[in-house]
């Protein structure tokens, strides 16, 4: 396994040197949230275009741990140029990764208040692809919520993306 743990680790370094859609998008018309783990620092900004369908461009700005930003780096490949539903998807797919690992850790009970480590049903298996690299951080539960604050953040990018098409459709009829 020790060979496999050096690829995670080279991948993990590769998003920290070379991060992926690093940059601003200017907001409005983009969607800017922010995000803040004060357990160790990392701030994280999003930028989300967003056409009510899909996540047509995705930059990220901000400052932390390497694995903060190097998670960040990945969450903005993954899901750029996808579905709003497929990024929900991988949303749910690499926090349950995460709450998994935790509850492993940690016996039965892993919910530190925002996982869903409790839930019966477990959201179906999805091809996490690069995203696996970070599942080594589990052994090192600080630093959970340096590699799913951007993740977090995105949420909530949705989720505010979602509300504001909602009320501007409620407020038409
Ligand atoms: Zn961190």
């Amino acid at each position: 396994m020790a060979g496999l743990e050096d690829l995670y680790r080279e991948i993990i370094l590769d998003h920290y040197r070379n991060p992926r859609n690093r940059g601003e998008l200017a907001s409005p018309p983009a969607r800017r949230v922010e995000g803040f783990n004060p357990l160790c620092g990392d701030e994280i900004v999003v930028y989300l275009d967003l056409d009510g369908e899909r996540v047509l461009d995705v930059k990220v700005a901000g400052q932390g741990c390497s694995i903060s930003q190097s998670s960040a780096s990945m969450m903005s490949a993954a899901v750029k140029g996808r579905t709003t539903a497929e990024a929900r998807a991988l949303i749910r797919a690499f926090k349950a990764m995460m709450s998994i690992h935790e509850a492993n850790l940690d016996g039965e009970d892993g919910d530190d208040g925002d996982s869903a480590g409790s839930q019966a049903a477990r959201p179906a298996p999805l091809d996490l692809g690069e995203l696996a690299a970070l599942q080594g951080v589990v052994k090192f539960p600080v630093r959970i919520k340096c590699a799913t604050l951007s993740w977090a953040t995105l949420a909530l990018g949705l989720d505010e993306e979602e509300a504001a098409r909602a009320s501007l459709s409620a407020e038409k009829d």
